[in-house]
């Protein structure tokens, strides 16, 4: 572990307990770049860690304080995920930035096993379960879309970090809530104003680049159906 730190964050809200981990990719040519924005404070923004693609990993800001990585984002009835998450960077260029556009790439091996040890020492110490291990794109699903469909997340779940649907169940047993309920008990969040259509297909795309990443139609299939009434039942309330 690297210690590197960033003057940007603050202090978390009074009394909270941790309880989301959420993981992002830098979306810049380089590691280098990267750190270097992570700790300008004229950037405002940073995480807790950056894992390197060679599985270095430098640690940015203490857990104890509030790093700022998720921006307006929300989960189930949480608005402030700052406030109750750590942060975790993986260096890859992405999809977004125009000028690296093309560079968005498979996340290495040395980097995933960096990140599940990383995310192991994480739980250690904080109880956060595994249907709250989570993507940028799952938490701020209408502005962003890291860290991708090239993230294994199926790989980390069986290393015991984060929910992957192990049996996919008989479509009938499902309750009978419409998709949007659906979505929004696995604890995505649509908002009652704006475009909802647009918003439910751009949870679609994050719910597909997660768990069916495959295929980011963002369309909701019998498949998709199927592994979300999997989740739902996997998951321990
Ligand atoms: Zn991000």
């Amino acid at each position: 572990m690297i210690t590197q730190p960033s003057p940007n964050f603050n202090d978390r809200p009074k009394g909270i307990k941790i309880k989301y981990l959420i993981l992002h990719y830098t979306g810049m040519a380089t590691g280098e770049a990267a750190l270097e924005r992570l700790c300008d404070d004229r950037a405002k923004v940073s995480a807790h860690y950056l894992v390197e693609e060679d599985g270095r990993v430098y640690s940015l800001v203490p857990e104890s304080k509030r790093a700022w990585h998720a921006g307006v984002a929300s989960w189930e009835g949480d608005r402030d995920i700052n406030g109750l998450s750590i942060g975790i960077e993986l260096v890859n260029p992405g999809h977004d930035a125009p000028e690296y556009k093309g560079n968005y790439r498979p996340f290495p091996e040395a980097q995933m096993m960096a990140l599940a040890e990383l995310a192991k020492d994480i739980l250690s110490r904080h109880k956060i379960v595994p249907w709250h291990i989570l993507g940028h794109s799952d938490v701020a699903p209408n502005r962003k879309c890291d860290p991708g469909e090239l993230f294994e997340w199926k790989w980390l779940a069986s290393e015991g970090v984060g929910l992957w649907p192990k049996v996919i169940k008989d479509m009938s047993s499902g309750e009978a809530l419409s998709i949007q309920e659906k979505l929004t008990k696995y604890g995505y969040v649509i908002e009652s104003n704006g475009d909802i259509d647009q918003q439910i297909r751009n949870v679609i795309c994050a719910f597909q680049r997660h768990f069916r990443p495959t295929d980011i139609s963002g369309t909701f299939d019998q498949e998709c159906h199927a592994i979300l009434e999997s989740l739902l039942g996997a998951r321990d309330y």
